[in-house]
């Protein structure tokens, strides 16, 4: 049986549904993932073991686990450790983005520089190192602009300001973020920098693809509905296919084409985000890695030709199927997205405090063209909104004969929901004796 190395920063939902699909397409699916995460891991004992932090200490312990037990393709899920799955595919000889382009594409500041050098779009920018007082920067900078860390996803740490004593507290807000406990102690210096840089104006877009040696495959166009202003970028809603003129569409993927081959994607998974105004296209980012999370699951896709003759659905795979295939040599050529228009709502934090439960599910789950409803928060669990949180309550999947009923689906079933969210106890030491 051919075996496929998935690196996952966690044990989450993706993997599994990474697990379920090796199991349709018959493959031998072999975790490896950070030591820390390895005691929720439901198959610790089947894991190599491994630190993101460490990366060619990591590639080289899956390479000398490779020589007993051989690797035929390599798929890395989350930021981290795209990296380490580059080092791996280049060691075995196997096609996939090469490392230097993954370390590119998991850094804004080295995106930028290479999207500014090959002359892409890009807003001003000005990497400012975090210890500097930010009262000494607001001569230089232009309002309103945006600051973020270098090496986070998920809009964490992200915030727009408007002012300079807007930008003083971003910098001071990002400072403590980048010294919290899971951050701290990152190899690459990369947490000892904050990029400021203009704001874009424009609406928001998420282009799913998957580069085939060197050449981009569009896998889907998402529309992001919510206006996404600020001072937080809460993600909510994704929807497909995208309600923009056909031409938009294609300025987007001749965008995202160029910002993958500035970066030098070559082989894999990309996932990329960029935002349109009548100034163009302006490629935010392009991730080595494919869509985050749940999210996955509102993409399925259907082999042409039975879209072609009127039997949608017959051979329908899920992404994680398609990019399963896809790690072993099989081309996505053929493969499209499903014609019915798909959506998720990634359910936003409203406030700070500790989970009690969900209520309303069946309510959410009866709106008509709703898929599904996961809470994925844990009772109990201390919920932490954007910009210092990196999770949501849960997401709620739509699918319609078009993507404004699946919009529509997901608000009202969003709704119907309601969150018990208790205030935080926090324990303060007296200073009494
Ligand atoms: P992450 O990798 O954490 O998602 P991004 O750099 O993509 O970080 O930023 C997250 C979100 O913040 C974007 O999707 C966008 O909505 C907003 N954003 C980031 N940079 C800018 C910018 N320069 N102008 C306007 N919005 C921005």
């Amino acid at each position: 049986m051919r075996r496929v190395l998935l690196l996952a920063t966690t044990t989450g939902y993706q993997t599994r549904a990474f697990g379920e699909a090796a199991a349709r397409v018959g493959v031998d699916l072999v975790l490896a993932t950070d030591r820390c995460s390895v005691l929720d891991d439901p198959w610790a004992d089947r894991a190599i073991p491994i630190r993101f932090s460490e990366e060619t200490e990591s590639a080289a312990a899956i390479l000398e686990a490779a020589r007993a037990n051989p690797i035929d393709g390599v798929l890395a899920v989350g930021d981290r450790p795209t990296v380490i799955a580059a080092l791996v595919q280049e060691g075995l000889g196997l096609p996939g983005h090469p490392a230097a382009a993954a370390l590119t594409a998991r850094n804004k500041l080295l995106t930028r520089e290479r999207f500014h050098g090959l002359g892409l779009p890009v807003p001003w920018f000005q990497a400012v190192p975090i210890a500097t007082d930010p009262r000494d920067l607001a001569a230089s900078i232009v309002f309103p602009c945006v600051v973020k860390p270098l090496a986070l996803s998920g809009s964490r740490g992200v915030v727009r300001v408007d002012d300079e004593t807007g930008l003083v507290a971003a910098i001071d807000r990002l400072r403590a973020l980048l010294q919290a406990p899971d951050l701290r102690g990152e190899p690459n210096g990369a947490h000892d920098i904050a990029l400021v840089e203009g704001f874009v104006e424009g609406r928001e877009f998420a282009l799913e693809g998957l580069m085939n040696r060197g050449s981009l495959h569009v896998l889907a166009i998402f529309d992001k509905p919510d206006p996404l202003d600020g001072p937080f970028f809460e993600e909510t809603i994704y929807v497909t296919p995208s309600a923009s003129s056909v031409e938009t569409q294609q300025a987007i993927t001749a965008a995202v084409d160029r910002a993958a081959r500035a970066i030098g994607l070559w082989h894999g998974p990309i996932h990329a985000e960029c935002r349109v105004s009548e100034a163009g296209v302006f490629v935010l980012e392009v991730a080595a890695r494919p869509i985050g999370g749940l999210c996955a699951g509102a993409l399925r896709f259907e082999q042409r030709l039975d879209a072609a003759f009127g039997r949608p659905g017959q051979s329908a795979v899920s992404l994680e199927e398609l990019l399963l295939r896809h790690a072993l040599g099989e081309s996505s050529d053929g493969w499209e997205r499903e014609t019915l228009a798909s959506g998720v709502m990634m359910i936003p934090i409203p406030r700070r405090g500790v989970f009690r439960g969900a209520a309303g599910l069946d309510a959410a789950r009866r709106v008509p063209f709703v898929d599904d409803v996961r809470i994925t928060a844990k009772t109990d669990q201390v919920l932490v909104p954007l910009p210092e949180g990196a999770s949501y309550l849960g997401f709620i999947f739509g699918r319609a004969d078009t993507a404004d009923r699946v919009e529509q689906a997901l608000r009202a079933a969003h709704a119907r929901l309601e969150f018990a969210i208790s205030p935080e106890l926090r324990v303060l030491q007296s200073t009494h004796g």
